[in-house]
Parts: C-alpha cells; structure tokens; sequence
C-alpha cells in the first residue's frame, strides 16, 4: 500500500477498512483470545506510556542543563561568509568556524 500517494479520502476509507477487519476477527475469536488480545493491547499502550515518560524526562535533563544539548556547526563561515564545509576552518579563509 503506497500510503504516501493516497488522498485523505484513500487513508481514511483504508482505516475503515482496517477496522473492519479488526472488528470481523474480534468477533471471531473465542473469550479467551479476545482477553489475551486486550492484554496485549494494554501492554502496547503502557509500554508507549513508559516510552513518553523517558523521552518528559530527557527533555526535563536537557532543559536543567544536565545534558548538554548538541552544538550545531555554523553553515556559513563568520569570517567570510563562504558556506562551511565539513571540516573545523573555512576552506576559503582559514578562520577557525565555532
Ligand atoms: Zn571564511
């Protein structure tokens, strides 16, 4: 499925369909399936809870100033104003970029 070149009215009529589909096998299964798929479920869910939790506690450290957030090179040379390349000086003038 080439989800990228659908409209909004494709995705949402795919979602349906999803749903069907899910909504038909829950109905399919016996008690005991639909107990383990929900359990699953949930695990999924606090799993993602755990997940946002960390990222609330990194973003936490980082605004504290625990973790020290990554130096973005400059894309232009402050001397010259030649764009930077890969390396630590300006290709062009020699200044150090920082
Ligand atoms: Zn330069």
């Amino acid at each position: 499925m080439d989800y990228l070149n659908m409209t909004q009215e494709e995705v949402q009529k795919e979602i349906e369909r999803m749903q069907r589909d899910l909504q038909e096998q829950l109905e399919k299964m016996t008690p005991e399936e639909r107990a383990a798929a929900e359990a699953k479920a949930q695990q999924a869910m606090r799993e993602d809870e755990a997940e946002q939790q960390r990222l609330l506690d990194m973003a936490a450290k980082i605004a504290a100033g625990e973790i020290p957030t990554p130096t973005k090179k400059p894309n232009f040379c402050g001397n010259c104003g030649a764009p930077a390349g890969t390396g630590n000086f300006c290709e062009f003038c020699g200044s150090p970029l920082s």
